[in-house]
């Protein structure tokens, strides 16, 4: 049984090492959309090396994992970040700006990277534990590409088992250096939707000799409006939004087909299965009203992120210790955002957390004119959280694996 490193320790020496903003500036400066991470895998690849850690690559695609062992015991934890970046215009000027036109590091996957790379430096130098630890450097969060899935599908936890897993995202609504988080359901889930309506076409003139999709598609439209604010407890948060609506070319002309898409957001996984329900049942149902094929192809993309209770209080414990009660929000507001690490805690239980980056006032000169929120075209990772969120895998490395 080992005993974890004061923080202050921790902080210090990932603060005087300037390596981690060099490898997370060049990683900015090279941003890679999913599944196409093939430098920064590599990178991530050879810093782990060099630190000794045994490195396997190619899981689930790009996807990196570094294992290191030590001492007798037999517990095992997975610390998780995401390499992908966006495909978007970067608008900053700064020295580490995107040299590729088209990709961005808008969500800050670079910081994670870098932060989960500076954990494992520290716990192959200084720390010492017992057990084992897998860093999980996963291609494609972004976009529904689900690199998480990728991984899993590719036998990450039985090559790699994992008692619990942990990851963290930052959050420009959050003070620099903050962390929030939540037991239970957390981030909601993603999902899309077609509905394909088949009629007859006709003369425009002529519509009693047609089987008017348009109108079918119309009252489907507005029929949906009814499943969340009629079907759903008015308590928990869902949307359900149509976004396209497709059918016809002509003035004259009654089409054959129309379409709708459009997505589905909740927070529990029965809302979800209810709303699926109550869309089937609307489509069917004005599909034999207007004698039109009336089809539903809904598609569940990220699962509800829902956090570990047991995980998410030892994490609370974890990160009380790295930064102290006053920068630990414990029971922040549910996101209606998505994310697939919800995958790799449907398989392992877990923890997912926010760390603060604050308001943007951190930005070199160069940026773009814009605020420094997730996606947005002058984002950029505020480099001054790399120690708090690296000394949190530390710890929570270190005291996980001391449990009996
Ligand atoms: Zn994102
Ligand atoms: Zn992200």
């Amino acid at each position: 049984m080992t005993t974890s490193t004061p923080t202050s320790a921790i902080l210090g020496a990932i603060a005087a090492d300037p390596r981690f903003v060099e490898i997370r500036r060049d990683i900015h400066a090279h941003p890679e959309i999913a599944f196409e991470e093939h430098r920064t895998a590599a990178r991530v690849a050879e810093e782990l090396r060099a630190w000794g850690w045994t490195v396997t690559t190619g899981i689930g695609g790009t996807g990196v994992v570094g294992t290191l062992s030590k001492g007798a015991g037999t517990r095992s934890i997975g610390l998780r970040a995401d390499m992908d970046a966006l495909a978007m215009d970067e608008v900053n000027t700064f020295a580490h700006r995107s040299r590729h036109a088209g990709r961005m590091h808008a969500c800050g996957h670079d910081g994670h990277t870098a932060i989960l790379l500076a954990a494992a430096w520290y716990l192959s130098h200084h720390a010492e534990f017992d057990g084992t630890i897998h860093c999980i450097f996963q291609p494609a969060e972004e976009g529904g590409q689900a690199g998480a899935r990728a991984m899993i599908e590719d036998g990450l936890f039985t090559r790699f088992p994992c008692d619990a897993v942990f990851g963290l995202h930052n959050w420009p609504d959050l003070p620099a250096g903050e962390f929030g988080v939540r037991a239970g359901p957390f981030m909601g889930s993603s999902n899309r939707f077609r509905i394909d309506v088949t009629g007859k076409g006709a003369h425009a003139s002529q519509p009693e000799l047609s089987i008017d999709p348009l109108v079918c598609a119309s009252h489907i439209l507005l029929a949906l409006q009814s499943v969340i604010s009629r079907n759903r407890e008015p308590q928990d948060a869902a949307v359900l939004s149509v976004t396209q609506i497709h059918g016809g070319a002509a003035v004259n002309v009654i089409p054959e087909q129309a379409w709708l898409g459009g997505t589905v957001r909740t927070h529990e996984a029965g809302t979800l299965d209810m709303i699926e329900r109550r869309m089937n049942e609307i489509v069917a149902g004005a599909g034999a009203t207007f004698g039109c094929e009336a089809t539903l192809t809904f598609e569940r993309c990220y699962p509800c992120l829902v956090n570990d209770p047991g995980q998410t209080a030892f994490a609370l414990d974890v990160l009380r210790d790295t930064v102290g009660e006053a920068r630990v929000h414990g029971n922040i507001a549910r996101l209606m955002g998505s994310e697939d690490f919800s995958f790799m805690l449907e398989a392992r239980p877990g923890c997912y957390v926010m760390l603060g980056i604050g308001d943007g006032t951190h930005r070199a000169s160069g940026h773009g004119a814009g605020p420094c929120l997730l996606h947005n075209p002058s984002y950029d990772f505020n480099d001054a959280v790399i120690p708090d969120g690296a000394a949190y895998f530390v710890q929570l490395a270190q005291r996980f694996l001391a449990q009996p």
